[in-house]
């Protein structure tokens, strides 16, 4: 409970629709999936997020960084989870003590890897990492066989998994995708050509999961279609995945604005009649775009209202028009759905000419989050 009234911004979170999606996903692909939780679960919460994808039998969890593997750890997840960002040196003793998955993405880092493990007298569990076409972290496909012939060999390291990542996954009719496949296969033979054991061989993000069957492999790494939310605005779900976050306010201020009059900073927009405008309070310091100024929409009353003016630090307006009718404490839906009508995350990464990952990911701590 808040210990004193809050302004009535929330962030709302469908617990039960992300154990749906998980299930749809899982389904889809018939293999394990590993949830991707990275940045805050995609402003979503990652300790509530990770608690109950583990309550809900998600088989792994996927994150960027040690510290976020280390905020689960300690909050009780005990599921595998991976790091899938480079690390540096002075991590990898932590990154085994905390039981974290780690990346190894080049001979140098392995190195680093087993001189921890060893040190420690601790194996280290990691997962090779390959470049098949992103130019990021990770070995060239085509150097691939010395690394994966000195990870087999280490004394320190147990291989969990090899994996690469898609750069062009989002784009359905692109072959860049079959490419990179191959190219991953490719690497993944030579355990095959060591006699060594194949570990779990992983490669689709939420787009290959859903549009590129052939990589799904063993287990599949999806984020952004986990929270029901498209990686392009433009294409549509080929499956029933339910949007796990809504955000939601309140009307605080209603004005009737004359003919004439500019609303907000630099006086971009000017009603040309009469008109009725309500203030709504988050702004930019919520994360809540700028680029929205005179261009997203909200639900009010069960219609679509647009923002009129500078989106502004804590507040922005909405143009009711002459004969609309809102009353302060009225709901202000900024995502989500009213009355039948929806905006969804995917609209409003359009309207600011963004991907709905940022707009997810930039929702900030300032907006509380209550789980439903
Ligand atoms: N795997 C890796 C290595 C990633 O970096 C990401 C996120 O960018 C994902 C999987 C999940 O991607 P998406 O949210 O597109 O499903």
């Amino acid at each position: 409970a808040d210990v004193f009234q809050q302004r009535p911004t929330r962030i709302r979170v469908d617990l039960d629709a992300l154990a749906h999606n998980l299930k749809t996903l899982r389904a889809h692909a018939g293999v394990p999936v590993m949830a991707v939780v990275k940045a805050n679960a995609y402003g979503h919460g990652l300790v509530p997020v990770g608690r109950h994808l583990q309550a809900v039998g998600v088989e792994q969890l996927g994150v960027a960084f040690l510290e976020e593997g280390v905020a689960l750890r300690q909050a009780g997840v005990t599921v595998p989870i991976l790091v899938m960002g480079g690390i540096f040196g002075p991590q990898a003793s932590e990154l085994i003590q905390h039981d974290l998955m780690i990346t190894v993405s080049s001979l140098d880092k392995l190195r680093l890897v087993e001189a921890a493990a060893e040190a420690l007298g601790r194996r280290a569990q990691v997962h090779l990492k390959i470049d098949t076409g992103m130019e990021r972290i990770g070995v060239h496909a085509r150097n691939a066989g010395p690394f994966i012939e000195a990870a087999v060999a280490s004394a320190w390291c147990d291989i969990r998994g090899i994996y690469s990542h898609l750069a062009r996954a989002d784009e359905p009719d692109s072959p860049a995708t079959a490419q990179q496949l191959e190219r991953f296969l490719d690497a993944c033979a030579h355990f095959e050509r060591l006699g060594a054991p194949m570990p779990q061989r992983h490669l689709a993000n939420s787009g290959g999961l859903l549009w590129f069957p052939r990589t799904h492999l063993d287990l599949v790494r999806p984020g952004i279609a986990l929270y029901g939310v498209m990686p392009d605005p433009a294409l549509p779900s080929p499956l029933p995945l339910r949007p796990a976050l809504s955000l939601r306010s309140q009307v605080v201020y209603f004005k009737v604005v004359p003919k004439g009059h500019p609303v907000s900073y630099g006086g971009t927009w000017t009603p040309d009649v009469d008109t009725r405008v309500i203030t709504v309070p988050i702004g930019y310091g919520d994360g809540w775009p700028r680029a929205l100024s005179s261009r997203g929409e909200v639900l009010v009353r069960g219609h679509r209202r647009p923002i009129v003016g500078r989106i502004c630090m804590d507040q922005f307006m909405a143009d009711i028009g002459p004969d609309g009718s809102a009353w302060n404490e009225d709901e202000v839906i900024l995502i989500g759905e009213q009355d039948g009508h929806a905006i969804r995350c995917e609209d409003v990464a359009a309207a600011a000419g963004t991907i709905p990952y940022e707009i997810l990911v930039n929702l900030n701590l300032r907006i509380p989050r209550e789980y439903t």
